[in-house]
């Protein structure tokens, strides 16, 4: 079954053809480590993990590699404000590479407990600065950067097709023009390739160059990094939808540019997660992590669900009413599993033809440009089916969830201590029982399934499980 994706480049879902075969070699960009990940970037890495997974689930062997911003990327992406790097470290009153370990570590727990896939490669941009300075210097030999108060800058106007994958227009160039505070800039589009000159005088971290002491632009790392660990043309390249005009469309620039070659075959971009009040943002209202989820009470694959919920290539409107509908949905799944497992014990080795036009559909849908909420919808399908045996239900949901990640072989029920308040509920609900008052029993049933507990009448007693995962985070 052949996998399509929309290619932001062509603007149309499109075959994905590898340019070697059975390889797919994928770049992500990847965090800048000044603070925590919020959770709309963790819908990009989401999104990139389901894809990764789809072409591993294909056959591919893929070669994922992320960078880690840990220098260059200034407040604003048009090279003005400051090192977000530095501005950090001197507001928390560390160091810079405090600060990006904490950082870094942090956004591989969020990664990991949502089931992200680790990269192949990920790499840091301060340990790949001689990359960049070569990446500069083939650009210089070919004519493509001017020296202006100490900087380095990327001429646009010596690379044509400038501004194709953002579809830029001449308006917006000129748009661009009166905006422009940097009067270096021979075209307000230009973009620096190496700092010297500074606003700030203590800047931290500087490395000798051919131009002088300074620093790297943000964007020359993620073509070094990329062409160094995949070559000079890959297959995918993916981020969040805001890199199209600037960042995209300037690597593109600085890499075409250097090695004459087209760079990435397909763009692949993922819509953001706003909020009600529309954009999601780090400095404005409630600060989303995937730490805040867990102190609210909330799985984090409560989170990974409720993205599946939504395409990658639409917008998804966070809300707590939201976030619950996943959490109640995923629970269900989880104990149709237990159920499935206490009926099955072990899921069938083989698959009847029914069985298999599951998986084909399953797989189907995320072949047709990652499709996951139709995926999605294909497994509540087959629990429903009653033709299907618990067996081969628990084999298509574990093959599914190679894709889902949602950690389903994992799950187990767990005997937890059982909070007070719910105790009583339970206590009261025996006494309803003993009086035979069957509703009010029901009703304090729900009320307890409600709060994440489930509950089972034995000879022995009631006894009374947390659902949750095996590897509970
Ligand atoms: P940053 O660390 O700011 O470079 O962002 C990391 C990734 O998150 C990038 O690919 C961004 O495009 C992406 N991103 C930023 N904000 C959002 C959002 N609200 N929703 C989805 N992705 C986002
Ligand atoms: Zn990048």
């Amino acid at each position: 079954m052949q996998l399509s994706l929309y290619n932001t480049l062509n603007r149309k879902v499109e075959p994905f053809i590898p340019i070697e075969e059975g390889k797919a070699l994928m770049y992500c960009c990847g965090p800048t480590v000044y603070n925590y990940a919020h959770i709309g970037n963790l819908r990009t890495y989401l999104f990139e993990d389901i894809l990764r997974r789809t072409l591993e689930y294909n056959g591919y062997d893929v070669r994922h590699v992320m960078n880690i911003t840990d220098v260059g990327h200034l407040s604003d992406d048009g090279d003005e404000g400051e090192d977000k790097m530095v501005k950090s470290a001197r507001e928390k009153g560390k160091t810079i590479t405090e600060i990006a370990d904490m950082y870094t570590q942090a956004f591989f727990q969020d990664t990991d407990a949502l089931n992200i896939l680790r990269p192949t490669i990920s790499c840091k941009a301060t340990d790949h600065v001689t990359d960049m300075i070569a990446l500069i210097e083939r650009l210089e030999a070919k004519g493509h950067t001017y020296t202006a108060g100490g900087n380095v800058y990327f001429s646009i106007d010596t690379f044509p097709r400038y501004g194709e994958l953002a579809r830029l227009k001449v308006e917006d160039l000129q748009a661009g023009a009166r905006i422009v505070v940097d009067p270096n800039k021979r075209n307000p589009m230009d973009f620096v390739l190496w700092f010297t000159q500074s606003k700030f005088a203590n800047q931290a971290m500087v490395w000798p160059s051919p131009w002088g002491v300074g620093y790297p632009g943000w964007h020359i790392e993620c073509s070094a990094m990329s062409i160094k660990y995949l070559g000079e043309t890959f297959d995918l390249h993916c981020g969040g939808i805001d890199h199209i005009p600037v960042h995209h469309t300037n690597e593109i620039a600085q890499s075409e540019a250097a090695t004459g070659k087209r760079w990435v075959n397909y763009w692949i971009h993922g819509e953001f997660l706003i909020n009600e009040t529309g954009k999601l943002s780090k400095s404005k209202g409630e600060f989303l992590t995937l730490s805040y989820l867990k102190e609210r009470g909330y799985h984090p694959l409560d989170y990974r669900y409720f993205c599946l919920g939504g395409h990658y290539r639409s917008q998804l409107v966070f809300s707590w009413q939201a976030l619950d509908s996943a959490k109640s949905a995923r629970e269900r799944l989880v104990k149709q599993v237990l159920a499935l497992k206490g009926e099955a014990g072990s899921p069938s080795l083989t698959l009847s033809e029914g069985g298999r036009s599951y998986i084909e559909t399953f797989i189907g849908h995320l072949n047709n440009d990652l499709n996951a909420p139709r995926a999605l919808a294909t497994i509540w399908t087959l629990l429903k089916d009653e033709e299907l045996a618990s067996d081969e239900k628990l084999a298509l949901l574990y093959e599914a969830d190679k894709i889902l990640g949602l950690g389903l072989k994992d799950v187990k029920e767990e005997i937890v201590v059982i909070p007070e308040e719910v105790q009583a509920l339970v206590d009261q609900r025996l006494e309803a029982k003993a009086a035979k008052e069957w509703a009010k029993a029901d009703e304090l049933r729900v009320i307890v399934e409600e709060m994440g507990y489930s509950l089972k009448d034995t000879s022995e007693g009631t006894i009374v499980t947390k659902i949750c995962n095996q590897n509970s985070r």
